[in-house]
């Protein structure tokens, strides 16, 4: 079954709410991998429940976002999972996120950090979409995550990107997507209303642009934990996908 996981990072929440009327048109639900939740306003922690409650994913990806390795040179492995994964992860759960997923900040991880992501998460995303190129595209068209429960980033999500490669590459990972029937994995940042100033987002008009190509195509979109435990996105009903209603009704909008 073709599918592609959407991924957006950071806490851009306010923006990420804004562009659900996207996301509903193609029945899309996507993982948002949110780091710095513990900086969060009521406000952004009673979006994420309500884009949970959608069918939407919220994932983990990190708690302050440090570059790896000057951690690991200065606090070791040990530091890193206490502090970056463990405390972060455990806010999460606390808030009713469950931090299945995992993205990884700037696309970076070490062999030890990923054994140690496999015991914590169902699957934690590594490379960046850069290092694709025309010869490795299918080794990032899964059917399930690779060692370590690891899979790398297949295309750019952020159009607004000095490095977005351009839409003829990208409707050809969609087609490669398509022929191929396993999942890709695309990463962005923020979604805008309109294109305004610096920072790497898509607008909503690029957006349905990306949703629409993948939908002519018959590609279906995954979550991250829907793919890493063998769930199709083939219900209509977000209620079934959504863990936590309950809360997602407590919610003030
Ligand atoms: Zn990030």
């Amino acid at each position: 079954m073709p599918s592609l996981a959407l991924t957006f990072d950071d806490l851009f929440v306010d923006n990420w709410l804004a562009a659900r009327p996207v996301f509903d048109a193609f029945n899309a639900r996507v993982t948002f991998c949110v780091s710095h939740i513990h900086t969060a306003s009521e406000t952004q922690i009673a979006e994420l429940i309500f884009l949970q409650a959608d069918g939407h994913e919220i994932a983990y990806h990190s708690r302050t976002h440090p570059k790896l390795k000057p951690y690991l040179d200065e606090h070791g492995l040990d530091h890193w999972l206490e502090h970056e994964i463990d405390a972060g992860v455990a806010e999460h759960r606390a808030l009713g996120f469950p931090a299945t997923s995992f993205a990884s900040p700037f696309h970076q991880s070490t062999a030890e950090t990923r054994a140690a992501c496999a015991h914590r998460f169902a699957i934690t995303r590594t490379d960046g979409p850069r290092s694709v190129n025309t010869n490795n595209i299918e080794d990032r068209i899964y059917t399930r995550p690779g060692p370590d429960n690891t899979v790398d980033n297949l295309g750019f999500a952020d159009i607004q990107h000095h490095a977005f490669p351009g839409w003829p590459w990208q409707i050809q990972l969609l087609d490669r997507i398509a022929e191929h029937g396993g999942t890709g994995v695309f990463t962005g940042h923020d979604i805008r209303g309109r294109k305004s100033g610096p920072g790497f987002y898509s607008t909503h008009r690029q957006l349905r642009r990306l949703l629409q190509a993948a939908a002519d195509r018959g590609i279906r979109f995954q979550t991250l934990s829907e793919f890493a435990l063998g769930r199709n996105s083939t219900t209509t009903d977000s209620t079934e996908t959504a863990p936590n209603p309950a809360a997602a009704q407590s919610a003030t909008r």
